[in-house]
């Protein structure tokens, strides 16, 4: 069959190939590219075909919300490249995040999770999910007797994000999920920082994986979108009804880009680490650095770890400018290449200072816990030359 995707044992083949082909259906014209249904719903022949479509006896599509076939070509590629029995994708990866946790949620539930996240998902956590009875208690995702010693009898949940954003510090996942299965809970992992080609949470135990497609599965900064992946059951008996019912939908035109996204993804995610691996140890060599972090350097804590649980260093790069604020400020208003912004996994580099940005929420003793300094920036390493890249930064600190 030409007009699907069809191999005959898919689990054989590599990610790259999965990338180009998984979940590819065909329309009758028999399109090279992925077509783009822009379609809110879909007409039926009779009135039988339609009450059959709406009995689930028929396994067509009933209405964008529900399912959408550019969508569902998304989703397969997703879950084949994951591993994953099942994807849904959702609007944002905040829409991932938020349906991951509330779909099988409840009153008097208990969360555990690691401290250092995404700024809108601890508000998830510490502001939004409280005024519905349900608790988190936020523990240093490196210290394992900590996660053993929050589970309380009603601990329904672990989540954490490794690295985490912007201190680049791990998790162990296999033994937070041990510490999770043991609980009788589920463990949900934001795997952005990795992307799903350097580090398979589920291989390491996770149950849930979350994504925000914005991020390097678009990866040249356009749409937004996110992704869940999960076990068929999962989706069965919580998340299928939620978002059905609730509509965080992803436009399928943004399925479509983050479809052509995923063709080049692990081309650009190769080409992004191997800059930020040089990036990182051609900083660490430059003054006016006080550190560098970056998981698969040596000088990383959890080098071990890194080397253990992920395929590659991924494409972030963290470092410490000398001089504070007044420093990091400096270096970043001397950049020329390189841009400002909050965003990541772009094809173009991009600087951000999170005391300022996206931790400036926080009191500065609840930054220097989480171990955000006033000198520290986060770089994300875009397609430039790397040798540009390191010309910029060292341009820009001869300024500070
Ligand atoms: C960006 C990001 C999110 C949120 O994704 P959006 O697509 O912006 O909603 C969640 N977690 C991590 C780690 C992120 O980097």
């Amino acid at each position: 069959m030409a007009n699907v995707f069809n191999p005959a044992d898919p689990a054989t083949l590599h990610a790259e190939t999965l990338l180009v082909h998984g979940g590819t259906t065909r329309s009758p014209y028999g399109e090279t590219s992925e077509a783009l249904y822009l379609t809110q719903g879909f007409v039926y022949d009779s009135a039988e075909a339609c009450e059959a479509r709406f009995k689930g006896e028929d396994p067509g599509f009933v209405y964008s919300r529900y399912g959408n076939p550019t969508t569902a070509m998304f989703e397969s590629r997703m879950a084949l490249l994951e591993g994953a029995e099942a994807a849904r994708a959702t609007a944002s990866g905040m829409a991932a995040v938020q349906s991951a946790l509330m779909c099988h949620l409840r009153a008097g539930d208990h969360i555990v999770s690691g401290r250092a996240l995404f700024g809108s998902c601890r508000w998830i956590l510490e502001d939004f999910l409280p005024r519905f009875n349900i608790e988190t208690t936020l523990v240093d995702g490196a210290d394992l007797d900590a996660w053993k010693a929050a589970v309380r009898p009603n601990t329904k949940l672990f989540f954490l994000e490794s690295p985490t954003n912007p201190t680049l510090d791990l998790v162990d996942i296999k033994a937070v999920a041990d510490i999770a299965h043991a609980a009788g809970a589920r463990l949900v992992v934001d795997n952005v920082f990795a992307t799903p080609l350097l580090q398979k949470p589920m291989q390491l135990g996770a149950d849930i994986v979350v994504y925000s497609a914005t991020k390097h599965i678009d990866g040249q900064g356009r749409c937004l979108g996110g992704v869940v992946l999960s076990s068929e059951k999962f989706v069965t008996d919580h998340l299928q009804t939620f978002l059905r019912q609730t509509g965080p939908s992803i436009s399928p035109f943004n399925a479509w880009v983050m479809l052509k996204g995923l063709e080049t993804l692990a081309l650009r995610v190769e080409r992004q680490q191997a800059s930020a691996g040089a990036i990182a140890d051609a900083v660490a060599g430059l003054g006016k650095i006080e550190k560098v972090v970056y998981p698969f350097r040596h000088d990383h804590p959890q080098y071990e770890l890194a080397k253990r649980q992920m395929t590659g260093g991924g494409t972030l790069v963290t470092f410490v400018v000398a001089g504070g604020k007044d420093g990091a400020f400096r270096f970043a208003n001397a950049l020329r290449l390189i841009r400002i912004s909050n965003n990541l996994g772009d094809a173009k580099s991009l600087l951000t200072h999170p005391a300022t940005t996206t931790h400036q929420r926080f009191t500065p003793e609840a930054r220097a816990e989480m171990g955000i300094s006033d000198g520290l920036v986060r770089l994300s390493v875009g397609l430039e030359h790397a040798d540009d890249l390191i010309g910029d930064i060292a341009q820009a600190l001869a300024k500070v």
